[in-house]
């Protein structure tokens, strides 16, 4: 086992060489003062430039640095999760490499911690340097999960926060493919509470979420956390068979009872194209759902460690 320390802070880092060395200033200033041991769990999902080299020269003189360093790029998810399989401490802050999230915040985390919550998560009340479509795409998806989901996950948050062991644990040992983490940290419960700030600009480079990712990482949240969208199918083709069946008693009505002619080319390739559409998108949705499915029955391991820095001995299988 590695010295047990007080706390880890895991950090995914996907080509972020252009902050990365500011971000363990910043970290280590925020960190010193609070007197206590701790690690920094870097984690290297793949970078194709020269974020390794540098955290691999800052673990040099501060062995308190560690990577874990990727095969390929396997997603923020992944490597986050990565980090807490692999992080000691008797508390975990999950916190992103571009700075968005203050490391200052850390303390007062802790302090709510010492106040007996199990989980302090941040809660975003403004949101700096994010385009208008970013913000209401998140608004309006966090808003649209809480509506499909039983469990209650809260809105305007990220994965900035601090968690005691036990809850580390509790995820550590859910290894699903798909993996919305904010959501699975509601689903283990314990006592949670929320510490509101201020979300900065990125510090510098880009993000590393194109809108690609963000529809996936939402796609997986609502199929993790809800079946509503396949129940959806049955409702709606209930309604529809409804409408039809008193459409047809009407038809009927009339051709049996008036001298009505039945028209209609231009409403029947309308209806025909609606319908078709409907069945075709319910298709996709269940689509999301059998591939996910298949995804979890391959039961492949989550990530695969190409290397690791400053872990002092083996303390868990490489292939989780
Ligand atoms: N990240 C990662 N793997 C990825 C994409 C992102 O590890 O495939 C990391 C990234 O380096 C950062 C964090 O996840 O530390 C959040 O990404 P980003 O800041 O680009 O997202 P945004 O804040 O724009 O939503
Ligand atoms: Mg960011």
């Amino acid at each position: 086992m590695n010295e047990p320390v007080f706390l880890s802070v895991v950090v995914p880092m996907y080509n972020e060489e252009e902050v990365i060395e500011t971000t363990y200033r910043r970290l280590t200033s925020a960190l010193e003062p609070i007197g206590e041991t701790y690690e920094l769990v870097f984690v290297n999902d793949g970078s194709r430039d020269n974020t390794a080299k540098i955290v691999r020269k800052l673990g040099d003189d501060d062995k308190r640095v560690k990577m874990i360093d990727f095969s390929r790029n396997f997603g923020h998810q992944i490597a986050v999760t990565a980090g807490m399989d692999y992080s000691s401490g008797r508390v975990v802050v999950l916190i992103d490499a571009d700075l968005q999230d203050p490391p200052e915040l850390i303390p007062e985390m802790i302090a709510k911690w010492r106040e007996g919550y199990d989980v302090i998560y941040g809660q975003r009340i403004v949101r700096k340097g994010e385009s208008l479509f970013k913000k209401w795409t998140a608004a309006l998806f966090y808003r649209l999960l809480r509506s499909m989901t039983s469990v209650s996950i809260p809105v305007d948050t990220g994965d900035f926060r601090l968690m005691d062991r036990k809850v580390c644990d509790a995820l550590s040992s859910m290894r699903e493919q798909s993996r919305f983490i904010r959501g699975m940290v509601s689903w283990a419960g314990f006592r949670q509470t929320a510490l509101e700030y201020v979300r900065e600009e990125r510090f510098a480079g880009e993000t590393k979420y194109p809108l690609r990712k963000m529809v996936r990482l939402s796609l997986d949240a609502i199929t993790s956390f809800s079946t509503k969208p396949l129940k959806f199918a049955g409702v709606l083709g209930f309604i529809m068979s409804a409408v039809g069946f008193i459409y047809l008693l009407v038809v009927l009505y009339q051709r049996l009872f008036t001298d009505t002619t039945m028209q209609g080319w231009t409403s029947m390739v309308v209806i025909s194209l609606l319908f078709h559409g409907i069945t075709l998108s319910l298709l996709g949705v269940l689509g999301e759902y059998i591939g996910r499915t298949y995804e979890e029955a391959k039961r492949r391991p989550l990530y695969l460690v190409a290397d690791k820095l400053n872990f002092e001995k083996e303390n868990k299988s490489e292939f989780k």
